[in-house]
């Protein structure tokens, strides 16, 4: 794996105590890698991320993993907010839904693979808490989206992919959403709509309509059974 050094300014501790247990994944949105590069290590920004990952797999390091790095603002899972704090942040390069939306290139998947390795092991990191920038602001947030190959990750002890599951939904569409992590109305300002559609961004990604139509919701029960099953 190519590291290089970028550091930015954008970061400060972690309150003290603060556990490092989630890994969010994001892509940048913007037209270049290197300008995302600039833009995460200018202190007007405001914003950075511990590793940005271009088109060919270069990592570059903005923020050591022991400090807070700005990359995901309000945000919630399983009853947590502020998610900077306990988190690692990840972008990887790609014009997003705004700048013209790509698959993300073998090279960049493999020099994640290689990170996130690492990051998991080195902090304990749960395989269902390594999770898309939507899914803890899906009011907001998009990335790293529908072609981000979230199966393939799992393949690798990345992150969760559900068995295919024929099992029906046996309790309300919301009430699984939320066991699984998901902030829901009236805990979050989100509408159920935009919930569903970072669940499929991520679970779905072949069919993100904002609907629990039948498929979403086994999927839902699928990832509520892998989530919930004790240890
Ligand atoms: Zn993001």
């Amino acid at each position: 794996m190519r590291l290089i050094e970028r550091p930015s300014p954008n970061r400060d501790a972690r309150p003290e105590g603060t556990p490092i247990d989630l890994l969010v994944l994001h892509y940048t949105g913007m037209k270049t890698a290197e300008e995302a590069v600039e833009r995460l290590c200018d202190p007007a920004s405001q914003v950075s991320a511990h590793y940005t990952i271009d088109t060919e797999g270069t990592v570059f390091a903005h923020v050591p993993e022991a400090l807070r790095a700005w990359h995901a603002g309000v945000s919630y899972w399983a009853g947590a907010r502020g998610l900077n704090a306990r988190s690692i942040g990840i972008e990887l390069a790609n014009p997003g839904h705004e700048f013209g939306y790509v698959p993300f290139p073998k090279a960049q998947i493999e020099a994640l693979v290689d990170l996130a390795d690492g990051i998991i092991s080195r902090h304990s990191i749960p395989a269902a808490r390594v999770l898309g920038h939507s899914d803890i602001a899906p009011a907001r947030k998009q990335d790293p989206g529908e072609l981000f190959p979230w199966k393939g990750l799992a393949d690798f002890g990345i992150g969760i992919w559900p068995e295919h599951s024929a099992r029906a939904l046996d309790l309300p569409v919301e009430q699984a959403l939320a066991e699984i992590g998901y902030g829901v109305a009236p805990e979050v300002e989100v509408t159920l709509e935009q919930v569903l559609g970072a669940f499929q961004r991520h679970f779905v990604p072949e069919s993100v309509t904002g609907e629990a139509d039948p498929e979403t919701q086994r999927r839902i029960a699928a990832v509520h059974a892998l989530v919930t099953a004790p240890a």
